[in-house]
């Protein structure tokens, strides 16, 4: 008899188990323009290459001063002016005087506080800070080396890399970046009556959407997807096509096959990876949809190879690579911080939960009020309902309902 089949936390705590055996070669990594970094895993941290900010940096237009001679309110002659980028003045400021200082400039020895240029009265070569304000010391002043110092890390290695941190690279004078080497995934799209997006099907066939939007996904969490096999729209459905297009992916870091994992007298994926020697770590889970799904791992040139079969519907085949798949890509990608990840939002309307199922629901969340709806037929082949949903509501096994006005946890589909 069969074990039981995990449930969907079952299937996530193992895939996180073995994604965590999994580790990107120190040696696929590659040095890459700054400018074309957003989206890869750095692969050596980001360290400041001297304290930020270099010097105590005015962060308003005004007047460098003594705090306490400006609360005095006497008139404090005005010494010079320095820009954002004159070089800081030598010389600490002498009493009872302030320097004009813009907002980025080095503010001179001595002063300890910038008053506002509004919060002053100018005049007669002078300035006096204007009654009912008071100036604290280190008001408007960033001290040197307070938000890092030298050799400081900034952005650790395995962190994917956005405008945020490309900022924080040029500014340390990073003109490339150390990323990881997209690991390479082959995608093998199973069935029959599958044809090329080009061709017009025939009675009784569709088109391969599959492929496209695996490849779609796979790109956005840092893989590089190859679509095997390179001659033919997909695989068919017998054991010598499996055979052959599973012999193309023997390079790739990953391998993903869609479809051909159901029960059918044509399911010939989990046979075909047995004749390489596969492990599998489960063959199905209690999801819907997705609940065919089959993870394991074949040994390939002494190298461990994770393999996803995917149900053939288009829509378990894309909550099944966002629940699973992304992971073990993230930890072969060097990603450290691993999705999914979940949202929250409020339920618009009644759904229904299953006694033995974890339900994904496509839906749409209103980005203006965080409210969520499903969309569409809920059919795990509505391909056009699911091109409107912008996230899945997550139904936990074993909820008979979430009701309308409840708080929901929802999977985003906003990857890219
Ligand atoms: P299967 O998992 O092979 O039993 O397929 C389940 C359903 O998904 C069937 O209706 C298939 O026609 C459909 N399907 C399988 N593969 C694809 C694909 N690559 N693109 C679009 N639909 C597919
Ligand atoms: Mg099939």
């Amino acid at each position: 008899m069969s074990s039981p089949l995990p449930s969907y936390e079952e299937a996530a705590s193992i895939v996180t188990l073995q994604a965590s055996k999994l580790v990107p070669s120190q040696a696929h990594t590659e040095r890459v323009k700054l400018s074309d970094t957003a989206g890869r895993i750095l692969s050596a941290p980001i360290r400041a290459d001297r304290a930020m900010p270099p010097f105590p940096r005015s962060t308003r237009d005004g007047y460098a001063c003594r705090a306490e001679e400006a609360n005095t309110r006497t008139a404090l002659r005005v010494a010079g002016s320095i820009r954002a980028g004159d070089a800081p003045v030598a010389a600490e400021i002498a009493p009872d005087t302030a320097w004009e200082i813009m907002t980025g400039a080095a503010v001179p020895a001595g002063a300890d506080a910038v008053a506002m240029l509004e919060h002053v009265e100018a005049a007669e070569g002078a300035i006096r800070l204007a009654p009912p304000r008071t100036l604290a010391r280190g008001e408007n002043i960033v001290p040197e080396g307070a938000e890092a110092l030298a050799g400081d890390v900034l952005v650790p290695a395995g962190t994917r890399l956005t405008a945020a941190q490309i900022a924080a690279a040029a500014s340390c004078g990073y003109a490339e970046l150390e990323v990881h080497r997209k690991p390479r995934v082959a995608i093998l799209a199973t069935g029959d009556e599958l044809v090329a997006v080009t061709e017009k099907p025939k009675p009784g066939q569709i088109r391969n959407s599959n492929a496209p939007m695996l490849a779609a996904l796979v790109a956005a969490f840092g893989g590089a997807p190859v679509l095997l096999p390179s001659v033919l729209p997909a695989v068919p459905d017998t054991a010598e096509a499996l055979d052959a297009a599973l012999a193309q992916a023997a390079e790739a870091e990953m391998i993903l096959l869609t479809g051909g994992v159901s029960a059918g007298k044509f399911d010939l994926v989990e046979p075909a990876l047995e004749r390489l020697g596969a492990k599998f770590h489960f063959t199905g889970a209690r999801i819907q949809p997705g609940k065919p799904i089959v993870f394991g791992e074949l040994r390939r040139n002494k190298v461990l190879q994770p393999f996803f079969g995917l149900p053939g519907n288009p829509i378990s085949s894309a909550v099944t690579l966002l629940l699973f798949v992304a992971p073990v890509l993230a930890a072969l990608a060097g990603w450290k911080d691993a999705l999914p990840r979940f949202a929250l939002a409020r339920m618009k309307r009644d759904v229904t939960g299953k006694p033995n199922l974890t339900r994904f629901v496509p839906s749409i969340c209103a980005a203006a009020t965080a409210e969520v709806e499903p969309v569409g037929s809920q059919s795990s082949g509505d391909v056009a309902a699911f091109a409107r949903a912008n996230c899945f509501v997550v139904v936990p096994e074993g909820t008979t309902k979430l009701a309308a006005g409840e708080i929901a946890r929802i999977l985003p589909l906003g990857w890219n």
